[in-house]
């Protein structure tokens, strides 16, 4: 498979770096930008003791809520190893509260990080994915944000407005080649799931058909497809990947 460069935000959390992993076992070349410094480490000491090395994964700081940081990270990148060709959205937190409790700074939080940030990536990258006349830009939405959730109006309205945002790029740019879509993960076994309550965790489980919480590997799978030449006529999709939790045309 031809090598591509590809971004992937959030890239050293749990389902990123399970992207990671999956995009250059498909021979690209991956760099997982992170915020918290130190976040960085356990990824790398990962990365190594499954065999993948500097010739095909590369690290970038970077706050994906600032616009001009941003750009700044993409220029780096793009000088150092090549052009973005694959952008990957999957920076996100949380923030719960009911919104009787929830706080100004909560709500704006999580809409920085889960929805400003994917229009602060993309404008980055799109002129020269336009102009290369190929590209690929996956976001991660997520069940929550079809379907809504208890205490979570913040995650939700950012992660259906990702899914806005989806659609209305798709449109802008399918003609140039490039093709935007995203994945909307049920619950999957990160740092994010583990912060859950174990009654409430064992509640949503038996409420999943699969009767398991997913993997990073379920995501990064669906991941590695859309950013393949297999997905060429695929664009504005949403594809679940939740274990039968939500099912919906
Ligand atoms: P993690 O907390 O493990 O990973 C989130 C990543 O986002 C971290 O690597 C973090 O970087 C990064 N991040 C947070 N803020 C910023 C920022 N301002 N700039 C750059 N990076 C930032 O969570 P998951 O892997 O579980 O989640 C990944 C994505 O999947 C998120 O978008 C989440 O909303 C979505 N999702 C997750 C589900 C789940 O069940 N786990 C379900 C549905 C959707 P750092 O480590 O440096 O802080």
């Amino acid at each position: 498979m031809d090598k591509k460069i590809a971004l992937i935000t959030g890239g050293v959390g749990g389902i990123g770096t399970g992207i990671c992993k999956t995009l250059v076992q498909n021979g690209h070349f991956v760099v997982a930008n992170y915020v918290v410094p130190g976040s960085e480490t356990r990824w790398q000491d990962e990365m190594a003791a499954a065999g993948f090395n500097g010739d095909c994964t590369a690290i970038a700081f970077g706050d994906v809520t600032d616009f001009e940081a941003t750009g700044a990270m993409v220029r780096a990148i793009e000088a150092t190893h090549g052009p973005i060709s694959i952008l990957v959205n999957c920076a996100g937190i949380t923030r719960d509260a009911t919104l009787r409790k929830m706080s100004p700074e909560a709500w704006h939080a999580v809409i920085a990080t889960n929805l400003t940030s994917v229009f602060n990536t993309s404008k980055h990258v799109i002129e020269g994915m336009v102009e290369r006349g190929w590209g690929r830009i996956i976001n991660i939405s997520s069940v929550n944000g079809v379907k809504g959730q208890f205490g979570q109006t913040n995650y939700s309205a950012a992660k259906a407005g990702v899914l806005g945002f989806t659609k209305s790029l798709a449109y802008e740019v399918i003609r140039k080649g490039v093709t935007v879509n995203a994945v909307s993960p049920g619950y999957i076994d990160t740092d994010m799931t583990r912060a859950i309550r174990d009654d409430i965790r064992e509640e949503i489980v038996g409420g999943i058909p699969a009767g398991r919480m997913g993997t990073p590997e379920d995501i990064a799978n669906a991941i590695a497809f859309l950013a393949s030449d297999a997905s060429s006529y695929i664009t504005g999709a949403n594809i679940s990947v939740n274990g039968g939790l939500h099912m919906y045309a």
